[in-house]
C-alpha cells in the first residue's frame, strides 16, 4: 500500500538541519500534500525523494526497494517523474517538441504523435503547440513542464509548487488536472503553500515545520486542526 516510504530521514547543511528525523508515507492511488511555512524544509525532503540529495540519515523506498542510494535517473526509471519548483522547459524551442523530447525515449512515429496530440489537448496547449515555450505564459509553462512529466507515464507524480506565480483560475485548472491524473490511477505527492489548492485536491496532509513532522492525517483532520492554522497564520503568502 506504501509506495513512498520515508525513514528517519534528515538532512544536513552544515551546521543547519533542514531536514530532521522525518517519516513520510505515500499511499499507491492517493494525492498527498507536504506543506508547510517557508523555510520548513518541504523542498529539501522533496529532493531527499527524488535523489538530488543523499540522507545525511535515514532511508527511502519506493515500491518496498530500498532506494536510499538510487541517482535520480534510476528513480524515473522506476516510474518516478519530477517537476522542480523552478519552470525548465527548453523555451528556445517549440512547445509540441518541448513534449516530444519528453516522449521520445518510450514512443515513436504515429504513436508519438497521437500521444503529443492527447498530451497537448489534455494541458490545453494545442492551439499553442507551434510557439516557443518560452513566448507562453508562465502558468502555461508550468503546465507544459507537468505535461513533460506526465509524457514518462510515472507510478508517481511529484510536483513541487506546482502553482507558484499561477492566477487563482490557472490554479484551480491545475488541481482539477491533478485530480483527472489520480482518477486513472496515479499516485501524486504534491508540495504547496496555496491553502485553497490543497483544499481542492489533497487526500491525505503532512506538515512540516522547523524540518520536522508537526502534524499529519486526512485533508479534514488538518483542517481543524488548530495548531496547523497558528504556525500557517499570516504565512500563507510567504514564498
Ligand atoms: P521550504 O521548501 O519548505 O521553503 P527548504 O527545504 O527550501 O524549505 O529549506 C529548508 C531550510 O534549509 C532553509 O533554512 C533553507 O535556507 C535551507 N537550505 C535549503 N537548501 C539548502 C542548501 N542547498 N544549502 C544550505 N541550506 C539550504
Ligand atoms: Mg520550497
Amino acid at each position: 500500500m506504501a509506495l513512498v516510504d520515508v525513514k528517519g530521514v534528515s538532512k544536513r547543511f552544515g551546521g543547519l538541519t533542514a531536514v530532521s528525523d522525518v517519516d513520510l508515507t505515500v499511499n499507491a492511488g492517493e494525492v498527498h500534500c507536504l506543506i508547510g511555512p517557508n523555510g520548513a524544509g518541504k523542498s529539501t525532503l522533496f529532493k531527499l525523494i527524488v535523489g538530488l540529495y543523499p540522507p545525511t540519515k535515514g532511508s527511502i523506498f519506493f515500491d518496498s526497494v530500498d532506494i536510499t542510494a538510487e541517482r535520480p535517473y534510476a528513480r524515473v526509471q522506476r516510474g518516478m517523474s519530477i517537476k522542480m519548483q523552478a519552470p525548465s522547459v527548453f523555451k528556445e524551442l517549440p512547445v509540441r517538441q518541448n513534449i516530444q523530447i519528453a516522449l521520445q525515449e518510450r514512443l515513436s512515429g504515429a504513436e508519438r504523435m497521437e500521444e503529443e496530440d492527447r498530451l497537448l489537448a489534455l494541458l490545453d496547449l494545442a492551439d499553442d503547440s507551434g510557439k516557443l515555450a518560452g513566448a507562453l505564459s508562465h502558468g502555461q509553462q508550468q503546465w507544459l513542464e507537468i505535461g513533460m512529466a506526465l509524457a514518462l507515464q510515472p507510478q508517481l507524480l511529484l510536483l513541487d509548487e506546482p502553482t507558484a506565480g499561477m492566477s487563482p483560475e490557472e490554479t484551480h485548472k491545475t488541481g482539477e488536472l491533478i485530480k483527472s491524473f489520480n482518477a486513472g490511477g496515479m499516485t501524486v505527492l504534491v508540495v504547496e503553500h496555496d491553502m485553497a489548492f490543497v483544499r481542492q485536491v489533497a487526500q491525505r496532509v503532512t506538515v512540516l515545520h522547523l524540518g520536522k513532522i508537526f502534524a499529519r492525517g486526512s485533508l479534514e483532520a488538518i483542517l481543524a486542526d488548530e495548531k496547523v492554522a497558528e504556525i500557517y497564520l499570516g504565512k500563507t503568502h510567504a514564498h
